[in-house]
This record gives structure tokens, C-alpha cells and sequence, in this order.
């Protein structure tokens, strides 16, 4: 059997497991691409892109592309991720405290 721990609090996650799901993508306008982008340079150039990402095994095109997240949480995490799920309160606590 596969034991979950909570990837906020990091305690064992029993039956009631959460599973929260992130999708960070660049948003573009597919209007904006035009026919300049599709020419043959462009060709050329990502097939040297390529060609490196198969020498080096890393794409320089991560930082830019799609980013998944995937967490699992407990019921009480749950609660608190739903009510705040960029951790707006943490961040500005760290930022601004008060000590
Ligand atoms: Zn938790």
C-alpha cells in the first residue's frame, strides 16, 4: 500500500488525501505569430535547438515552457490551501514582519 505524506505540513496523509494540481504556462497570443516566425531561419533554428537538447539532455526552452505542480495534501493543508493557494499571508508575513 502507498503512503502519502503532505507536501505542506509533511505528516502521513491517511484515507482523506488531497491532491492539488498547478499549471504555470506562458500565455500568448496565437494572433501574434506570424508568417515571419514560421520561415525557414526560424526552421533552422529550432532544429539547432534540438540538436542541442539531444547532446546536453536539457532544454534550454524550460524556463519559458509549461510547469506542473503536483502536491498532496492532508485534510487540515487542504483547508488552508484552498483559502490561500499562493500563500499570499506567508509570503507577506516574511516580507513585512514585525518583529
Ligand atoms: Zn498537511
Amino acid at each position: 500500500m502507498l503512503h502519502f505524506t503532505c507536501d505542506l505540513c509533511g505528516q502521513q496523509v491517511g484515507d482523506q488525501r488531497f491532491v492539488a494540481r498547478l499549471e504555470v504556462y506562458p500565455a500568448y497570443d496565437p494572433e501574434l505569430i506570424t508568417e515571419e516566425d514560421l520561415d525557414a531561419d526560424h526552421l533552422q533554428e529550432i532544429a539547432e535547438i534540438v540538436e542541442q537538447m539531444e547532446l546536453t539532455g536539457e532544454s534550454p526552452l524550460d524556463d519559458c515552457g509549461t510547469k506542473k505542480f503536483r502536491f498532496d495534501l492532508c485534510p487540515s493543508c487542504q483547508k488552508r490551501f484552498v483559502k490561500d493557494p499562493l500563500a499570499k499571508h506567508s509570503f507577506n508575513r516574511m516580507n513585512f514582519s514585525e518583529n
